[in-house]
């Protein structure tokens, strides 16, 4: 049974949307485990597909594999070109569906630190930024030069031809200009924030500023505190200081809306995949009600 506050917040976030001239996503990785899709721990998807490195290595989670120290590069690139086939076959979660439905028609823009590829399987690539890199690249591993490059091809054909947790040397991904091992191109030491990283920054920023004076909607979801220097803050301090903007955070533990937001924001300590369900749901039953208001008023003309 859901409250009626629960019920209140889903109209007026609906028309919170409606009501905005932009709004601005801000996703992280609550909105994948919100579909099941746990890429970090000992979940299903690990257990499906990874029992061999389990048994070779020990390692109980994506997470432990992304940093585990390999023999041999053969054995590492064996992991990392099966979960980035696996994050490439993947299909877009519900979530990421109902959020589409939701601000489809709308003037938006996605940042998100996920790097499972799920948003840009929905949403345009211009309306993304990724700044903590995603797996559809490779960069250099030193890197000695500024250039991403596309990774799929090669994490296919390296997923293809794995036995027993290894792949053929002569697979390993190369740099073309120093012949180094590449790197997926996500957050690390080596992580490559050059010309491409900054093109997706900048298109956030022009976002931000084009629709300054404008009524702005930050929807903040599945944020956790691993990095509130990305979303979190910059959205709290943008609300607080825009005077036509409006926040709605949702996610599963969420802290209460703080005092300075009062009157400008909706926290959701929900489960992300219910709320959005329902908000998709609450703005389709209001849009076909438009739809019949205008069907009865042409009949009456
Ligand atoms: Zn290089």
């Amino acid at each position: 049974m859901v409250s009626k506050q629960y019920q209140d917040n889903i109209a007026t976030i609906v028309q919170k949307i409606q009501e905005a001239e932009a709004i601005v996503v801000g996703g992280a990785s609550g909105m994948s485990t919100a579909n099941g899709h746990d890429f970090y721990g000992h979940s299903k998807y690990w257990i499906d597909n990874f029992s061999e490195f389990e048994r070779n290595y020990g390692i109980r989670g994506n997470f432990q594999a992304l940093y585990y120290k390999y023999r041999t590069s053969e054995e590492r690139w064996a992991y990392l070109a099966k979960h980035g086939t696996l994050m490439f076959d993947t299909p877009p979660g519900q979530t990421y569906l109902d959020l589409y439905k939701l601000i489809k028609d709308k003037n938006y823009f996605i940042i998100s630190t996920n790097q499972d590829m799920q948003f840009s399987k929905l949403f345009p690539e211009e309306k993304i930024c990724l700044p903590q890199g995603d797996a559809h690249w490779f960069q250099c591993g030193i890197p000695c030069h500024d250039q991403v490059y596309p990774a799929e091809e090669m994490l296919r054909n390296m997923a293809a031809n794995i036995k027993d947790t290894r792949i053929p040397t002569e697979l390993i991904p190369r740099c073309p200009k120093c012949s180094g091992e590449m790197e997926p191109w996500i957050r690390s030491f080596v992580f490559l924030e050059g010309e491409f990283w900054e093109e997706g920054m900048e298109r956030y920023g022009k976002f931000l500023i084009e629709n300054s004076d404008k009524k702005v909607l930050f929807i903040e979801l599945g944020v956790g505190s691993m990095t509130p220097n990305i979303i979190k803050y910059p959205f709290s301090q943008m609300t607080y200081s825009r005077p036509d903007a409006f926040l709605v955070r949702i996610n599963k533990g969420e802290a209460p809306t703080p005092e300075m937001l009062k009157n400008k924001a909706i926290t959701m300590n929900a489960d992300i995949a219910q709320v959005l369900s329902d908000l998709a749901s609450h703005m389709q039953g209001m849009n076909s009600l438009d739809d019949g208001e205008l069907s009865q008023g042409r009949e009456v003309s």
